[in-house]
């Protein structure tokens, strides 16, 4: 018997054939005698299609956001209909979605009326999904006799008010988890308990980002003191790298939780990236499961990082990023450049993936998505208007048909010749490099090449990585606890 904490992705969820699973997984992991917790998003889609309910009222469009109002509709009937008999707890459940439905009108009727969908306004109209979903998946499980009790997130995730990407308030929530979640589940019932948002201590609606139902569930993990956080998804598990980019990828047994914190950094969208923030300190393992393909045991991310023979874990690519250089001989020695240069970036609202200096001090670079390049490059520009008047800095380019490339895999700390070997292999295939970064961390190199040798370089080093797992499997790391 074990307490297990287990979250349900949109597409996990996305259909009535997906929900039948997922109550398929809850029953059997009940049947076991282990003590569940389970949170879910929105079904597959339907939080983009809030968003552009949100878009559609602040810009007048009525029949715009009604159309979504009545998809939404739609899709929860459909599961309804297909899964809760028609008898007077159908009658409920169609009430209680009815009465959402209408909330989310009157909601993108005030947008409309304002003209305007404020942060604040929209992380509220979009946390409809998944207190939706959430509802009509309990009814499908308090149907089949699941002892199941639903609950909205905003009641126990304390956040600050940064709308559209919260971060929790850990203290607090930790007391409400504590005090409020903790006995349900100790009294028997499997708490069902909705992802991606919470609420500031006034209990103003926030979202924790795109696909924060992750992090949710990992916090909720935490302070039940769950023995394992299950994620369940629509993949096996996670890959050594992206199938579309090399055919062979193949699922990982087993990552360290810093080494999936580089993936989901580096776009292996796996995880939420603060996914783990929450139960490293805990030591609770989390594995990556597939709703719809049980018997495969997935990815286990965990506290150990075991030396491999071959150190390299995976390879991502992350493409639409721009490189931005900023170089000068007038830099040489002069404080502040760099810090200005990322503040006003930060400023223009980019988040920086990849940093490189040499220790010339003649340039840097750094890396942000395509869609903000020029807006950042105006916004370093104007922050050293000086110095490019007096010719101290050259000039600030932008180059956007590159790509980061990542190699990951924390053996490589205190393994040398990793980095010569990545580097060797691509000099072999003649694949240019244009900047070098390694976090010191040292558990990912990171790399800007042309975005023609996307394929050829990661496919070479996939290489390096498929050794790994070989490794892996026959030490028997992933297998279960
Ligand atoms: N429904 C939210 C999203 O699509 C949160 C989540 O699914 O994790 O981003
Ligand atoms: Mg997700």
């Amino acid at each position: 018997m074990a307490r297990i904490t287990m979250k349900f992705g949109g597409t996990s969820v996305g259909s009535a054939e997906a929900i039948a699973q997922a109550v398929a997984i809850v029953r059997d992991f009940l049947a076991d005698g282990d003590e569940l917790a389970v949170v879910v998003s929105a079904m597959a889609g339907v939080t983009d299609r809030l968003l552009e309910s949100a878009s559609a009222a602040a810009s007048g469009d009525k029949p715009g956001y009604s159309a979504i109002n009545q998809m939404l509709r739609k899709r929860h009937q459909a599961v309804i209909d297909a899964l809760v008999a028609a008898d007077d707890s159908r009658a409920a459940i169609e009430a209680e979605v009815d009465a959402l439905l209408r909330q989310h009108l009157e909601l993108c009727e005030a947008v409309r009326v304002l003209g305007e969908a404020t942060p604040r306004i929209t992380d509220a109209l979009v946390s409809f999904g998944e207190r939706l979903s959430s509802r009509v998946i309990a009814a499908v499980m308090q149907a089949e006799g699941l002892p199941v009790e639903q609950f909205d997130s905003n009641r126990f995730i304390v956040t600050d008010n940064q709308f559209g990407d919260a971060d929790p308030l850990w203290d607090e929530t930790e007391a409400r988890i504590v005090q409020g979640l903790r006995p349900r589940l100790e009294a028997g019932v499997t708490p069902l308990i909705t992802g991606y948002f919470g609420a500031t201590p006034d209990g103003t609606i926030t979202t924790l980002g795109r696909g924060g139902s992750d992090f949710i569930a990992a916090i909720i993990a935490a302070y039940l003191d769950s023995d394992e956080l299950v994620i369940w998804t629509d993949v096996d598990g996670v890959m050594t790298t992206d199938p579309r980019l090399d055919p062979r990828a193949r699922v990982l047994p087993y990552v360290s939780y810093q080494e999936i914190g580089e993936l989901a950094f580096y776009g292996a969208k796996v995880l939420h990236p603060k996914t783990v923030q929450p139960i490293v300190s805990r030591d609770i393992p989390l594995r990556v499961r597939n709703t719809f393909n049980p018997s495969h045991l997935g990815t286990v991310v965990g506290a150990k990082t075991q030396p491999s023979e071959t150190v390299i874990k995976a390879v991502t690519g992350i493409r639409d990023v721009s490189m931005l250089t900023v170089s000068g001989r007038g830099m040489l020695g002069v404080p502040g450049i760099a810090g200005r240069t990322f503040l006003a970036s930060a400023n223009a609202g980019a988040s920086i993936l990849m940093i490189s200096q040499s220790s010339s001090e003649q340039s840097f670079c750094f890396t942000v998505v395509d869609a903000l390049a020029q807006n950042v490059k105006a916004a370093v520009e104007s922050e050293l208007q000086r110095e490019l008047q007096h010719n101290d800095i050259d000039s600030v380019e932008v180059l956007s048909d590159i790509v980061i490339i990542t190699v990951v895999g924390s053996g490589m700390r205190g393994t040398p010749g990793v980095a010569g070997r990545v580097f060797s292999l691509l000099g072999e295939n003649r694949i240019n490099v244009l900047a070098i970064a390694q976090g010191s961390s040292e558990c990912s190199i990171s790399f800007i090449i042309e975005q023609r040798d996307l394929e050829l370089a990661v496919t070479e080093l996939h290489t390096l990585a498929l050794e790994t797992v070989e490794n892996d499997s026959v030490n028997g790391l992933g297998s279960p606890y």
